[in-house]
């Protein structure tokens, strides 16, 4: 800036320097050229008056010799004084010539033979005397002398008549050089004339003299404009450029002042010049002193504008520091209100933490009163000792890293109260050391109300984990955001199902990130219709999936959770185990069910009773009546007999089954244990069926797998007999052909006992159903033999009080294998 302000002030003071010192030179040149023009403007005049004179003289001469009778006459007397006058006068006068009045030369002085008697009426100037008979001067023209000659005529009367005239001969060369040569100004001032008709009547160059001005200065048009103005008879001052040789490098600016001299009929016109460089040259010592005095003024005001710009950016530099030192002033004031009114605490430490400024608001915070106080005391003073290690850390991150924010911790006042605070950082560098600016927030109401907040919060969690019911919340992306545990545990059974991480944290996820596509769809379809519908679905049953994989049912509500301006941002779920319920429900269903059904298996039993009692009952009284009324042959009457008693065990068959179903219905079947041996009880049952199954063609075996000592065991003999004797009698009367086979052997705990027969089988669906009371395969092969369907539930309820199980293999039509169990007891 300085530096620009400084050439622009030496530019401008050359500018100045260098228009003044053209301004004052070329004044002083106007003037000398003006003074050499006035010089110029006297020496021409003086010549135009030199040779007007000098004209005037002859023509008095003249005009008395025109009146002397002796030359108007023209006698001897007339020539002699002629001749005489031409003697005198030889220097001025070369010749003095007499012509008749026809323009014929009757007289010439010195004498000219040749020349008496020329007709010379034809010249110009002889033309106008002849016409007007007034005195005239030739042109110039050259003698025959060999010199540049102008003639004077002047009329000569006779008695009032024209008589000729008489001429005096004036070698112009030596007049003008008379005259012309006088006239000198400085080295290059000259006079120069012309004739009216443009010749070069005088020129210092000698050869021009005689020519044709359009010819020697046809090269200089400024010099030809000069020449018209010469040649109309102007006079004028002019400039033009000329050069004496025909170089044009040496072409000389002229200043030139010409005037017309006028002698009778004719003019000549006279230019001085004078060459304008001499003017310049003459100019060179006063140029000289003036550029020494300008260059004086130029460097004396470089000098002074130096020191004058240096004053005034001085001055400058100062307004504007007390302009920026108050504007410095009034922001420091501006940032010391807004720094004191603030209820941020405002501290800058130094960077071993030392306090160096702090606002109102901080020393109250640090539990001091005035600034004074604290200052240069270490904020690690009041920082409490839990929380000194951890700001320490921060304070020195800050130093190194730029700044720490949110940093919480607590301030320790003397009077033991704590304060906790906010702690925001920033490390700045100031005249090379580095400060820490801390920004410094009470944070109590903060942590009062994220107290109060937590406890809520806690108070909430506690309550919904608490609850029987699990609870779960979601957020309007459909992520899962809250869950009890209840809720926890009742989907991983659902994990496990899927080969899911049963433990996986569900939180922050949707649906669709813990289950299987499908199964999140479902619950997703539900969800939405909550969060973007806001349809509430309250207790719906649905079914899930057991930590064992087994049914379990649950009864779900869900709800939009709304926020204050009405808008849904989430929903809540609560799921409640009904499984029990559920199971109760279906077990009622079936007691239902099954007790009807015993109703109806009531009705047919007694239809059933009816019938198969009264079938023996029938027999044997009919057969009865038949012996007691007639008489038959002996064996006809064994033969009914026999139908008798075979109608009568038959009888007793069903009443000992009806017997024993009401024993057990009646909760009174006891068992008798004893040692039984196991062997010796097949044995024994393969001699009481092999007759029936011989009956039949079957073929009919038994298999043991224990030795006899092995085979002794403590169980009720009459019920596993009656269990075995039963699955035999069932086995042999449902097959036709092939085989019933039997047996045992030991497993583990328990001996495991089966009847494997190659009769009519059993169908899936009746598995089960056949051990219950009542309960008979409802096919047509079944149907035809007989049999009221209690035999297996008998069987059943045996092996059960023994503490075995029963269940059995069958397909339809290839044959049947009942299994069961009793303990292994060694006796
Ligand atoms: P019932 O006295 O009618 O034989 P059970 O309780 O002994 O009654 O048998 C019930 C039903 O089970 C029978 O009616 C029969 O249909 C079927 N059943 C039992 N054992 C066999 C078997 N070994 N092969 C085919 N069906 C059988």
């Amino acid at each position: 800036m300085r530096r620009l302000y400084w050439i622009i002030s030496v530019v401008f003071l050359l500018l100045i320097c260098v228009y003044l010192f053209n301004y004052f030179y070329q004044v002083e040149k106007q003037l000398k050229i003006n003074e050499i023009v006035g010089h110029q403007r006297i020496h021409a005049k003086q010549a135009s008056k030199s040779f007007i004179q000098l004209f005037d003289k002859w023509n008095s001469v003249l005009s008395y010799l025109s009146n002397d009778s002796n030359i108007v006459a023209f006698n001897k007397t007339g020539a002699t004084e002629l001749e005489r006058l031409t003697r005198i006068l030889k220097d001025e006068i070369k010749a003095i010539t007499r012509t008749d009045k026809n323009g014929r030369i009757i007289f010439t002085t010195p004498a000219n033979p040749s020349s008496l008697g020329a007709d010379i009426s034809r010249q110009k100037h002889m033309v106008k005397i002849l016409a007007t008979h007034e005195p005239v001067v030739s042109e110039v023209f050259d003698a025959v002398q060999g010199y540049k000659a102008v003639a004077i005529h002047y009329p000569v009367f006779r008695n009032r008549d024209f008589a000729g005239t008489i001429a005096f001969v004036l070698d112009f060369e030596e007049i003008t050089r008379s005259i012309l040569d006088d006239i000198k100004i400085g080295k290059s001032g000259y006079a120069w004339m012309i004739s009216s008709e443009g010749i070069e009547l005088y020129c210092p160059i000698k050869e021009h003299i005689g020519k044709s001005v359009f010819q020697t200065g046809k090269a200089y048009p400024e010099l030809l404009h000069m020449v018209g103005d010469m040649l109309m008879g102007k006079e004028g001052t002019t400039f033009y450029y000329f050069s004496k040789t025909a170089n044009p490098a040496k072409n000389e600016l002229k200043i030139a002042h010409y005037l017309p001299i006028r002698v009778k009929n004719t003019f000549w016109s006279l230019a001085v010049t004078f060459s304008v460089n001499e003017i310049t040259s003459s100019l060179v010592s006063f140029r000289n002193r003036l550029m020494v005095i300008f260059s004086i003024i130029f460097l004396g005001s470089i000098y002074l504008s130096y020191f004058g710009i240096k004053a005034w950016i001085i001055v400058k530099e100062s307004q504007l520091r007390e302009i920026a030192e108050k504007e410095l002033r009034e922001s420091e004031e501006k940032y010391r209100t807004v720094i004191e009114t603030t209820d941020t605490g405002y501290a800058i430490m130094d960077e071993n933490g030392r306090i160096v400024d702090a606002n109102m608001n901080y020393v109250q915070m640090t539990g001091h009163k005035a600034m004074k106080e604290i200052n240069g005391r270490n904020v690690a003073e009041w920082v409490s000792s839990k929380d000194l290690e951890r700001y320490n850390a921060h304070m020195e991150l800050c130093i190194t890293k730029g700044n720490v924010q949110n940093l919480e911790i607590e301030y320790q006042h003397k009077n033991s109260s704590k304060i906790p605070v906010e702690i925001n950082a920033h490390s700045l560098l100031s005249d090379g050391r580095k400060y820490i600016i801390m920004l410094c927030r009470d944070i109590t109401d903060r942590y009062r109300t994220q107290e109060t907040l937590r406890k809520e919060r806690s108070l909430l969690r506690t309550l919904i984990d608490n609850l029987p019911s699990g609870v779960f919340v979601k957020d309007k992306e459909f992520k899962t955001i809250l869950a009890n545990k209840i809720h926890l545990d009742s989907l991983k059974g659902h994990l496990k199902y899927y080969g899911m991480d049963s433990e996986m944290d569900i939180i922050g996820k949707t649906d669709f990130e813990i289950f299987p596509k499908e199964q999140a769809e479902a619950f997703y379809e539900d969800d939405r219709k909550v969060i973007e519908e806001g349809n509430v679905i309250l207790n719906q049953e649905e079914e899930g999936i057991g930590p064992e994989s087994n049914q379990i049912w649950l009864l779900v509500s869900k709800v939009p959770i709304r926020d204050l301006s009405g808008e849904i941002i989430g929903m809540v779920g609560v799921t409640n185990d009904i499984t029990q319920r559920k199971k109760a429900e279906v077990e009622l269903k079936e007691a239902k069910e099954r007790a009807e059904q015993s109703d109806r298996l009531k009705t047919a039993f007694l239809n059933n009773i009816s019938h198969e009692i009264r079938t023996p009952l029938n027999a044997i009284i009919g057969f009865t009546d038949l012996l007691k009324e007639q008489e038959f042959s002996k064996e006809k009457s064994l033969y009914y007999i026999d139908i008798i008693n075979q109608s009568g065990n038959q009888l007793l068959m069903i009443i000992t089954d009806i017997i024993n179903i009401a024993t057990i219905e009646a909760g009174q079947l006891k068992l008798k244990p004893s040692n039984v041996n196991v062997n010796s009880m097949v044995q024994s049952l393969f001699n009481q069926h092999k007759a029936n199954a011989e009956n039949k063609k079957i073929q009919f075996y038994y298999e043991t797998s224990l030795k006899d000592d092995e085979a002794l065991v403590v169980t009720d003999f009459t019920k596993l007999l009656e269990v075995m004797s039963n699955l035999i009698n069932n086995a042999i009367k449902f097959t036709e052909a092939g085989f019933v086979r039997y047996g045992y052997k030991p497993n583990g705990q328990m001996l495991q006992f089966y009847v494997e027969d190659t009769g009519i089988g059993i169908q899936p669906e009746y598995h089960q159903t056949i051990f219950d009371r009542f309960h008979r395969v409802d096919s047509y092969l079944a149907s035809k033999y007989g049999g009221m369907g209690l035999g297996l539930s008998i069987t059943k309820a045996y092996v059960e009080l023994m503490g075995g199980k029963i269940w059995l293999n069958s397909q339809p039509g290839n044959g049947t294998t009942f299994y069961f169990t009793i303990p292994y007891t060694r006796a």
